[in-house]
């Protein structure tokens, strides 16, 4: 094909070209000025903007330009309102205008795979339909004020911990049907101009030089011809990766990947042409996304983004719980306790970390909120220690009271990028102070912000929940707003709540503290699972409640889809989301029991009903047949089931297809855990045949039978040089290791944090990449020689070739300004 900007890449030289595909910093791609190319910047994030104007990094440490903070996408997944996230989008496309950001690192669009996942919080749903449509909405609305979204992180980056060497092992169904579909949908679908790659490696593959992923899927199939990036500090070989079709490296490569690429062209490794090929999709990236600036830009308006940040969370808070509670009104005395109440936990940490315009504290609004408020006191410790002076003076307020509001949830050191949850559980300081109410006697009604599910041992001690999740910097408002029955509750779960972790399909293979993560479980994850394997849970996918109540009536099905009435039987107004989940009877394949195929939100005012349409469309009754490698259809009669929830389901309906297959993938005898949906210790020999190769090593690379030594190379992480051959790479290990420690035990957990995922995790090819030109590629060789074992020869070789990048660094400078002159 021929390439669009052809006439500039003829006047590139081959330096220059090999510079362009690398940062020139931290956010900024590198400018021509002679050929008019423009540097475009690029700042996170998917629930409001992050750009740092001084100091950068990519861990949320330096304060950013204020902007507003929306709800996170697990949130607003919660609202299942398509549009909502596409009128999000635009706002968040208007700021990241203001602020000069040609692209939005966003949305997130990973599956939660395990409610551990730290991440899970800028993640939308369990459920790639849904996650795919919401992300969708969110592409086209950031996109449409002519800058680019950049959908993230593609793909299988469902594990925090090591998630920049570890390698996830899945089969080819599960990698097409659960982890690709949401971002095939926000490529088709959302149009989405840039992609930013995974640090992980897919099938042992880095994805970022991933040529299944990457050319086979994303390119081929799907006919991307955008832009791909890598997560910060993702690239592994930046030769390969420019050969899988990665156009941009971020943050800068300091030099030394443009060394990698003019060396790899002048020896015939990489062809120039697909050099080429890469800087022509960059540059229409790079003018496309430039031309909004041609013109001058307002100021966004502050108070209608906070305005519409409140409406998005209201939409999206979820009632998982009530017994005749809410809403509450004005003749009760009402007690409210709980930290959360006088910090907000709105948002989550990490290189998402928005600095809002302003912040809403529900503490600040029980003037206005309609309620006779008595007092209020914390009731507990944030952090999960016990304190009780706190609770006993919580206990006596509410003592007093008719109702007693508790505002609990998890911390932001908690829930953060860069490492997992440790369990699932509420902490226990806040279970006990909710059990010590419940002696009292008193209606307890409890509100909850955190990103991810927890196990509700609670519920069953409370009158009502409200769960607002991590509902930006205009939550509190919101959730005054339904406590008082302003707002009626619209939210449903968009993943589900367990009774306990230990009953989730993957914990027996989440976290892996080794070098593969075993995506054993296969289709079976969320929802799916629990449905298929008949296991119990607290709070289903899809579920959420209402102060009205909905009925469902009529069902017709045909080729094109479902229509049925909604009927709003309360007294009040309010919003309703109906699912549709398909289900193939007597299928020949494994098969999760039903699988979420559409869903529709429809308002209604009391007793209004109306005719709601949920068309069927190409992903319905696909599956992926490994065999002929293709999507195809089996033939048979399907379900059609239509649910307020994914196990209440109201409507059902048949139809039959004829299907596509002429050769099943396998012999479902084969698999007969599987069959049974039991999935949660598949043997090692059904795993490898569904894998269709033998299962990966996921030991470290030992050298000695003690396993305790091994050769540290690019891509030990420095959490694994605990095990290196010399003396020195241990040290290392250990210093940061007690730095941790240090850092925890006098209280500053946010450092400790920010240390464990930008150091602990971080491969040695890493201690280059993001240390902004400190550390140099050939340095780095030295660090690794003395790491194992090599210590003098190592820093003298250290020293040498610091002093010769800087010889060379003047010798290129004095070369420049001379051909200036
Ligand atoms: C995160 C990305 C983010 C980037 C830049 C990385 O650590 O994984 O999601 O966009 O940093 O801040």
């Amino acid at each position: 094909m021929a390439r669009k900007y052809q006439n500039i890449i003829d006047q590139l030289t081959l330096e220059e070209k090999a510079a362009l595909t690398s940062g020139k910093d931290f956010w900024q791609t590198v400018s021509i000025d002679r050929l008019s190319i423009p540097s475009i910047f690029l700042s996170d994030g998917p629930h409001g903007m992050r750009k740092q104007a001084a100091a950068a990094d990519h861990l949320g440490l330096n304060a950013s330009i204020p902007a507003t903070c929306f709800p996170t996408a697990a949130t607003m997944a919660n609202s299942w309102n398509v549009e909502l996230g596409e009128q999000l989008g635009e706002l968040l496309g208007e700021e990241a205008v203001t602020q000069q950001v040609h692209v939005v690192l966003g949305p997130g669009t990973n599956m939660k795979r395990n409610p551990l996942c730290g991440r899970n919080f800028e993640y939308f749903s369990e459920d790639p339909y849904l996650a795919g449509k919401m992300a969708a909405g969110y592409i086209r609305g950031i996109q449409s004020n002519g800058i680019s979204a950049c959908v993230k992180h593609f793909a299988c980056n469902n594990q925090e911990e090591n998630r920049m060497t570890l390698d996830s092992v899945l089969d080819e169904r599960t990698l097409r049907e659960i982890y690709l579909t949401a971002f095939e949908i926000a490529v088709k679908e959302g149009k989405t101009k840039s992609v930013m790659s995974s640090y992980n490696l897919v099938n042992g593959v880095y994805a970022n030089e991933n040529p299944h992923l990457m050319q086979d899927i994303l390119r081929k199939e799907w006919g991307y011809d955008g832009v791909v990036v890598t997560d910060w500090g993702g690239d592994n070989d930046r030769v390969d990766g420019l050969k899988a079709g990665n156009e941009l490296e971020m943050p800068s490569g300091n030099g030394d990947t443009a060394e990698d690429i003019i060396r790899a062209v002048q020896e015939h490794r990489l062809d120039e042409e697909v050099l080429d090929d890469n800087i022509d999709r960059l540059l229409t990236l790079i003018f496309e996304t430039n031309e909004v600036y041609k013109q001058e830009h307002k100021p966004f308006d502050v108070e209608a983004h906070h305005a519409f940040a409140e409406k998005a969370a209201e939409e999206c808070a979820v009632l998982l719980k009530n017994e005749g509670v809410l809403p509450l009104n004005a003749n009760q005395k009402v007690a409210v306790v709980g930290d959360f109440f006088y910090t907000p936990r709105y948002q989550g940490a990490g290189s998402s970390v928005v600095n809002p315009t302003k912040l809403d504290k529900a503490l600040d609004q029980i003037a206005d909120c309609g309620l006779q408020i008595i007092g209020h006191e914390k009731g507990f410790n944030r952090y999960g220690k016990k304190k009780n002076g706190l609770l006993k003076k919580a206990l006596k307020l509410a003592s007093q009271a008719d109702v007693v509001i508790c505002y609990l949830g998890l911390d932001e050191v908690t829930e953060a990028e860069g490492l997992d949850r440790k369990n699932m559980k509420l902490p226990e300081n806040q279970a006990r102070l909710v059990r010590e109410l419940k002696k009292l006697g008193k209606k307890i009604v409890v509100v909850l912000s955190c990103g991810s599910a927890l196990e509700l041992n609670i519920a069953d001690d409370v009158d009502a929940i409200l769960h607002c999740y991590l509902s930006g910097q205009a939550g509190a408002k919101a959730t005054w707003n339904i406590l008082t029955g302003k707002t009626n509750p619209s939210g449903k779960l968009a993943e589900t709540y367990p009774f306990a972790w230990e009953d989730v399909a993957s914990s027996d293979n989440f976290p892996s503290h080794k070098r593969t993560i075993e995506y054993r479980e296969g289709l079976e994850i969320g929802y799916r699972y629990f449905d298929t394997a008949g296991v119990a849970v607290r709070y289903p996918f899809g579920f959420g409640l209402s102060y009205t109540t909905f009925a469902y009536h009529n069902l017709h099905v045909s080729e094109q889809g479902v229509t049925f009435e909604i009927e709003n039987t309360g007294e009040v107004e309010g919003k309703e989301i109906a699912q549709l989940y398909i289900s193939c009877l007597g299928s020949k394949i494994i098969r999760p029991r039903k699988e979420l195929k559409g869903f529709v939100k429809v308002h209604l005012l009391p007793h209004e009903k109306k005719t709601v349409e949920i068309p069927f469309d190409d992903k319905t009754f696909r599956y992926f047949n490994t065999k002929t490698n293709q999507w195809e259809v089996e033939e048979g009669t399907y379900q059609v089931l239509i649910g307020a929830s994914s196990v209440d389901i109201r409507l059902q309906g048949e139809i039959t297809k004829e299907g596509t297959t002429k050769e099943l993938p396998y012999d479902i005898k084969d698999f007969p855990t599987y069959a049974s949906g039991k999935v949660r210790n598949v043997p090692d020999e059904e795993f490898a045949r569904l894998l269709g190769r033998e299962i990966p090593n996921a030991e470290l690379p030992f050298i000695n039978k003690r396993k305790t030594r091994l050769i540290v190379d690019y891509n030990t992480t420095v959490q694994e040089l605990r095990y290196a051959k010399g003396w020195s790479g241990r040290f290392f290990a250990w210093a940061i290791r007690f730095a941790v420690k240090f850092l925890r035990f006098f209280g500053n957990k946010t450092m400790a944090n920010t240390l464990i995922m930008g150091v602990v995790h971080q491969p040695m090819r890493g201690l280059s990449r993001m240390t902004g030109g400190a550390i140099r590629w050939r340095q780095l060789d030295a660090l690794i020689f003395m790491f194992n074992g090599h210590f003098c020869k190592g820093v003298h070789r250290f020293f040498k070739e610091g002093r010769a990048y800087k010889k060379a660094a003047k010798a290129a400078k004095k070369e420049t300004e001379s051909k200036e002159k």
